[in-house]
C-alpha cells in the first residue's frame, strides 16, 4: 500500500492507495489453463484462487511451485461432466479432482460455509467468487484472478497486506479462528513463511484462541506441522507457536525446553540449517530438546509423536534420530568404534550426521563442521567395506544355532546378538565355523545372560 499525506485546512488525511495483483508474472501450467478454458467454454465462471495467486504479491519474488487450485461456479456433477478423468477428493465439500497432463487439479464449487463448530465447516454452495472468498481465512489468500478475462478480485486488500508486510484475518479475527481453529496455526505458518507482522486485532485474536487448539484432529495438527517443516526456515512459525503458548496443547513435551531461551533459539538456528528435503530430521532437531538422556529424550518425544498420529514407521524413523544423536563418534575413534556406532544407529546415520552438520553450521563452528565431514567420510568408507552390521549380515542364523541343541527361545537372540559384537570388533570372525565353535563354546560353558536366567 502506498500512503500519501496531504495537508488539508485543519488536518493530516492518510489516503490509501491500494495495489492491485501484477498478472505478468502469474504463469500457470498448461493443465491449469486446459482445465479453465473447458469450464468457460461450457459457461462456468473459472478463477485461480489461493497459493498460486498469492504467489505473485511482490511481483512473484520469492516464488515457490505453488498448487494451481480453481474455483467455479459450476457444481460437483457439471464439472463431473465435463472431464473424463476425475477423482472425488471432498465432493461433500465440492471438490472434484481432475487429471490433466498428469497432474492432479482441484476444482471446487463457489462455497459459503453455513455452520462451524472450530474443526469442521458444513458448507452450501454459492453463487459468486466474492462470496467464496469471504470465507477464506487471510486477505493474502483471498486473492482471485480469471485467467480468461484477466480479471482480479482482491476484497480485503490481499496484495495491500502483502505489500505492506501485514497478514490480516478476513473479516472479525475472533470469529474467523473460532470458525477453524487451525486458522491459528496456519496463520503462524503464514507469517513465519513471508515473514509478516500479525496484524494487531488477528494477533489478539489468536492469542485468545490458542485455548481452542486441543479441539483440532490430531492429524490436521499433524498435517500443519509437517508444512512448517518443509518451509524454507521453519524457525519463524516455531517461534511463534513457543510466542504464542501453542506448545501446552499439543506438544507439551517441549514446554520445559522452551525456558531455556538460549538452547532453544539454538536448536531453532539448527532446525534451519537442515535442508526442507527433510523434514523428519528437522522434526527429531526439534525433539531432541525434550531431554538430555537418549531414553528419556525417545520416550518423551515417542509420546508426542503418538499424540500427533505419526504412523509407526515414521515414529520408528524419528525416534531412533533423537536417542542415537548423542554419543557420536570422532575421527580418531577407532573403526571397531564406527561400526559398532553404525550398528547401533542402523538406516539413520546419514541423518544423524546431518543433525550434528547443522548444529555446527548454525553455531558457525567451521572446524567442527569440517571435522563432522571427515567422520562422515571415515563412516562412508567403513560402509563400503560391506562388513556385518546387524544380526542378518551373520554367516550363522537361528536355526544354525537350534542345531547345535540350543533350546529355542530368548537364548537365541542373546547369542546372535553376542556373536554380532564379536564379528564387530573383528569382521574376520564372521565364518560359518568359527561363529558355530564360539556358539559351542558358549553354549558349553552355560553361559546365560542375567536377564535370562532370571526370568527362568
Ligand atoms: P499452502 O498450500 O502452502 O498451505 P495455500 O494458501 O495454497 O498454502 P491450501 O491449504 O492449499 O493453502 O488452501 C488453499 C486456499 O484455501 C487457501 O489459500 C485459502 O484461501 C483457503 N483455505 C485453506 N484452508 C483454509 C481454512 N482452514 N480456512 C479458510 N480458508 C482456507
Ligand atoms: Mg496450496
Amino acid at each position: 500500500m502506498v500512503e500519501a499525506f496531504y495537508a488539508d485546512e485543519s488536518l493530516f488525511a492518510v489516503v490509501r492507495t491500494f495495489m492491485t495483483l501484477d498478472t505478468s508474472v502469474l504463469k500457470p501450467p498448461d493443465g491449469f489453463i486446459e482445465i479453465a478454458n473447458r469450464l468457460e467454454q461450457a459457461g462456468f465462471k473459472a478463477w485461480a484462487v489461493g497459493g498460486a495467486v498469492r504467489a505473485a504479491c511482490g511481483g512473484g519474488k520469492g516464488k515457490r511451485e505453488e498448487d494451481w487450485d480453481i474455483a467455479t461456479e459450476a457444481r460437483p456433477e457439471e464439472v463431473g461432466n465435463l472431464f473424463s478423468r476425475t477423482v472425488p477428493i471432498g465432493v461433500e465439500h465440492g471438490t472434484i479432482g481432475v487429471l490433466c497432463h498428469d497432474d492432479l487439479y482441484e476444482v471446487t464449487t463457489f462455497r459459503r460455509d453455513v455452520k462451524t463448530d472450530g474443526r469442521h465447516a458444513q458448507v452450501t454452495f454459492a453463487d459468486s467468487i466474492e462470496e467464496d472468498l469471504a470465507r477464506r481465512d487471510f486477505t493474502i489468500n483471498a486473492i482471485a484472478w480469471r485467467p480468461r478475462t484477466g480479471d482480479v478480485r482482491d476484497p480485503f486488500d490481499g496484495v495491500s497486506d502483502f505489500d505492506d508486510r501485514v497478514l490480516r484475518a478476513v473479516g472479525t479475527a475472533a470469529r474467523r479462528f473460532k470458525e477453524d481453529y487451525l486458522r491459528v496455526l496456519r496463520g503462524m505458518r503464514f507469517a513465519g513463511r513471508f515473514d509478516l507482522k500479525l496484524e494487531e486485532s488477528t494477533a489478539n485474536a489468536m492469542r485468545e484462541a490458542v485455548g481452542g487448539l486441543p479441539r483440532l484432529s490430531a492429524e490436521r495438527v499433524r498435517e500443519e506441522l509437517m508444512k512448517v517443516l518443509t518451509d524454507q526456515t521453519p524457525s519463524s512459525a516455531l517461534c511463534l507457536y513457543t510466542e504464542f503458548d501453542v506448545l501446552p496443547h499439543w506438544y507439551p513435551e517441549l514446554v520445559n525446553a522452551s525456558s531455556s531461551h538460549e538452547i532453544w533459539d539454538a536448536s531453532f538456528d539448527a532446525i534451519d540449517a537442515i535442508s526442507c528435503r527433510h523434514p523428519f530430521v528437522r522434526l527429531a532437531r526439534w525433539l531432541i530438546q525434550t531431554g538430555e538422556d537418549a531414553v528419556v529424550r525417545r520416550a518423551a518425544s515417542l509420546s508426542l509423536l503418538n499424540r500427533l498420529k505419526f504412523s509407526n514407521a515414521q515414529r520408528g524413523v524419528i525416534g531412533n534420530l533423537v536417542e542415537h544423536y548423542l554419543p557420536f563418534v570422532n575421527a580418531l575413534d577407532s573403526p571397531k568404534r564406527h561400526r559398532q556406532w553404525l550398528s547401533e544407529v542402523g538406516e539413520s546415520w546419514r541423518d544423524v550426521i546431518r543433525l550434528h552438520v547443522a548444529d555446527a553450521r548454525s553455531a558457525k563452528l567451521e572446524r567442527r563442521e569440517s571435522d563432522i565431514l571427515v567422520i562422515w567420510r571415515l563412516l562412508h568408507q567403513e560402509k563400503l567395506q560391506n562388513h556385518p552390521l546387524k544380526v542378518q549380515d551373520l554367516d550363522i542364523n537361528g536355526d544354525d544355532i537350534l542345531k547345535l541343541g540350543v533350546p529355542p527361545g530368548p537364548m537365541v537372540g542373546f547369542l546372535l546378538e553376542h556373536l554380532l559384537k564379536k564379528v564387530l570388533e573383528d569382521p574376520r570372525k564372521n565364518t560359518c565355523e568359527t561363529l558355530i565353535a564360539e556358539t559351542r563354546h558358549l553354549f558349553e560353558l552355560g553361559v546365560v545372560p542375567e536377564s535370562l536366567s532370571s526370568d527362568a
